[in-house]
């Protein structure tokens, strides 16, 4: 069976590493935890590297790290639906919005159960995924400084998601320019802000964060220890606290080029192949249903990925050092896409480095 081996005291390291960078710089980090599919351990190496909170996309993972628990402060990052409004009050301690309706909707729960729930705007620079869009920010401010059950804390931005958008000093500046003007509307200051995700802390490393930017939620960079914008490996950090590891099933001398006319292959598209001569090819017990193949960097480099259907992947180990035969277990790195999918999978088992 195939199984993915994680080094927690590596995450440990890791997230220290990047929490003493920030605190430098007097920037909190939330230990962004959902790419484990709420994985207790893991979000228990992220507070013993000193991060404030953990973060998650989903109501799920926090549950399931709550009841294995853990009794960190949650906060919640996909925007909250309309229909979940009271499991996000009971849940989480913070949740990141955009939309007033269901910021109502999180005042009127709260107040049922004789709470206050804390929430962070957020405002979309140019990334094109949530937030506001910086016209509407003021009158939306507005409108929350009067909705009972809420506390307005926070004004955040997301970058280098879906439109892959680099935080530079200059968006930075129009986050710190925003923050400054609602901290002037509530007449207050904002305990967060947050100033996005893995993809800010070279900003950060390099000294040009503008001072007010006092939070960032951190995921990928601490898990893989590398910077997302140029994939460069972070000083103090490990990248492979994660391993993934599968089992040879065949291995043959076979062409490089499929024999016979070639229409469609499992997942309906029109397969390439360059003709390389004959080579030395071996399947694994691992699949598109395990994994991402785009996701996956085998350790030895003389092995290539050459593709994978649902349940079987397909290496060229021509070049590889050693005879690779039936039996044997070959190595692999991931990308956080890679790891995300093997934490999904029932069938990759997940093993600690250490004992318990
Ligand atoms: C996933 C997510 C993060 C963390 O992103 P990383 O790239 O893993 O650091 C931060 N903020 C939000 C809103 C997210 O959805």
């Amino acid at each position: 069976m195939p199984y993915l081996t994680i080094d927690y005291q590596k995450i440990v390291r890791n997230t220290r590493a990047v929490v003493d960078s920030c605190a430098h710089y007097g920037i909190d980090i939330t230990g962004v935890a959902k790419v484990s599919c709420g994985n207790a351990r893991l979000a228990s190496a992220m507070l013993r590297g000193d991060v404030q909170a953990i973060g998650d996309s989903r109501l799920g993972n926090i549950d399931r790290m709550r009841a294995k628990g853990i009794e960190a402060a949650f906060m919640l990052l996909r925007s909250p639906t309309l229909s979940q409004v009271d499991a996000v009050v009971r849940t989480a301690a913070v949740s990141l919005n955009s939309e007033i309706s269901i910021v109502k909707a999180l005042g009127a729960s709260a107040l049922k159960r004789g709470r206050i729930h804390d929430i962070i705007l957020m405002i979309d620079l140019g990334d094109l995924r949530e937030g506001l869009w910086a016209d509407e920010l003021i009158p939306v401010v507005r409108a929350v400084k009067g909705i009972p059950g809420v506390r307005l804390v926070g004004l955040g931005t997301n970058l280098g998601c879906y439109g892959g958008v680099v935080p530079t000093v200059t968006n930075m500046s129009l986050l710190a320019d925003c923050a400054q003007a609602v901290e002037t509307v509530i007449g207050r200051s904002l305990r967060y802000v947050s100033g996005g995700n893995s993809s800010s802390l070279p900003l950060v490393r390099s000294g040009v964060m503008p001072s007010k930017i006092n939070h960032l939620r951190v995921g990928e960079s601490i898990l893989l220890g590398r910077d997302i914008v140029d994939a460069r490996p972070i000083p103090g950090c490990s990248q492979d606290a994660f391993k993934l590891f599968a089992e040879v099933i065949e291995v043959k001398r076979k062409p490089s080029v499929p024999v016979g006319r070639i229409s469609r292959d499992a997942f309906g598209q029109r397969p390439v192949f360059a003709d390389l001569g004959p080579m030395q090819r071996a399947i694994l017990d691992l699949g598109r249903a395990d994994i991402d193949i785009d996701g996956l960097v085998p350790e030895c480099r003389q092995i290539k990925i050459l593709g994978a259907s649902s349940d079987h992947l397909i290496v060229d180990v021509t070049r590889a050092p050693r005879l690779i035969r039936p039996g044997d277990t070959l190595a692999f790195n991931l990308n956080y896409a890679g790891l995300l999918r093997c934490m999904l999978s029932h069938d990759v088992e997940k093993k600690s480095c250490h004992a318990e």
